[in-house]
């Protein structure tokens, strides 16, 4: 198939043109579209044949579920069972970054929610993405727009490579803001929260709105074979580069000692900081910005990724984010991507 291409201004889109792709996901289509979070490839969650679509075009499990997006916080209640609590939170953090599950009405098929009696609700912010879910009519059923496992694209050159040829449509509208996907929570009481994927939403100001939040032990946990996890998406590899990567812990001087040796004995890469940046091989080294800016870090995380694969190096080594705010969100990405490697820099050093 060919994949028509739309580019348009993120900050205000014309309608025209994202009608254009609104009537390719009524009827049946796959159209990649931008978000504040990453690219998503979505389709019309109500229909199981658009869902089997997503999952053949990304190579994804069927029973890793989707996120079905809406146009505004009370459209859920068309497609889930609601609580007071989903409104807190909708009005603190919607539309943005936010994804909740709640049980599921009968309207979204299994091959959405991957079998679970629950979906997960999220309202993006982005104003094409909004524009382009409010005139499909439908909620819109949307992955992130990588091949499974790989790390998701934050911009729609990436995506293209990824699909070109296997969906209907791309509407390029810029970079993703954050970089990072959404902060998916559960709702397990009238004022209590499990955090199953951190996010631009931290876990802090979740707590603003909920007394109790709790963090999924799996954010940072590997998941045992044959265990059914609560977060289903966390049992693959995920936002993987092609090669190895580890992720170095210890203070600012023992990482920055054991990159400078490492830049010396082996044949690797560096994702890394401003900070360290001048003392590496410039021709193997990329940085996210400086180690306090945790938002560059967030932005430019998946394109570094990508990019490390094509740099000279046999390895990969970035260090190992703090658990506090959006480094949390940084760091359950990287230890998927490391498939749960860390170095502890003042071991190796010794
Ligand atoms: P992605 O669309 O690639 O950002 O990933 C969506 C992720 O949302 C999945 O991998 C799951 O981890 C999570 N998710 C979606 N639906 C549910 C659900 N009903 N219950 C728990 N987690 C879910
Ligand atoms: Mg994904």
């Amino acid at each position: 198939m060919e994949t028509i291409l739309i580019k348009t201004d993120p900050s205000s889109p014309g309608e025209a043109e994202i009608s254009r792709a609104a009537d390719i996901i009524r009827n049946g289509g796959l159209v990649i579209f931008p978000t504040e979070t990453v690219y998503g490839i979505g389709g019309d969650a109500t229909d199981p044949e658009s869902a089997k679509k997503i999952y053949a075009a990304k190579g994804r499990p069927s029973d890793n579920p989707l996120i079905i997006h809406i146009a505004s916080p009370e459209e859920a209640e068309g497609y889930a069972v609601t609580c007071p609590l989903y409104y807190r939170l909708a009005r603190a953090f919607m539309p943005g970054p936010i994804t909740v599950i709640l049980e599921k009405k009968d309207i979204i098929p299994f091959e959405v929610t991957g079998g679970l009696a629950t979906v997960a609700v999220r309202c993006p912010s982005h104003p094409v993405a909004n524009m382009l879910i409010r005139l499909s009519g439908v909620p819109v059923a949307a992955p992130s727009a990588n091949v499974s496992g790989r790390p998701s694209a934050t911009d729609a050159a990436t995506a293209l490579s990824d699909f070109d040829g296997k969906v209907d449509c791309l509407i390029d509208g810029g970079d993703a803001e954050f970089g990072l996907e959404s902060t998916i929570v559960k709702i397990t009481g009238d004022d209590s929260l499990l955090l199953l994927r951190p996010g631009a939403v931290t876990a802090d100001a979740l707590r603003c709105v909920c007394s109790d939040v709790k963090i999924s032990d799996t954010v940072e946990r590997a998941v045992g074979e044959g265990e059914r996890p609560v977060c289903p998406g966390m049992k693959y590899r995920h936002y993987a580069p092609a090669k190895p990567l580890a992720l170095v812990g210890g203070t600012k001087k023992e990482r920055l000692e054991f990159f400078l040796r490492a830049a010396e004995n082996e044949n690797c890469v560096f994702i890394c900081y401003d900070e360290q940046a001048p003392f590496l091989p410039r021709e193997r080294t990329i940085s996210l910005g400086s180690e306090k800016d945790l938002l560059s870090q967030g932005h430019l995380l998946f394109s570094a990724l990508r990019h490390a694969d094509v740099l000279p190096g046999e390895r990969i080594y970035a260090n190992l984010p703090p658990r506090k705010g959006l480094g949390l969100a940084l760091r359950n990405r990287l230890i998927r991507a490391a498939a749960h490697t860390v170095v502890n820099a003042k071991e190796k050093l010794k």
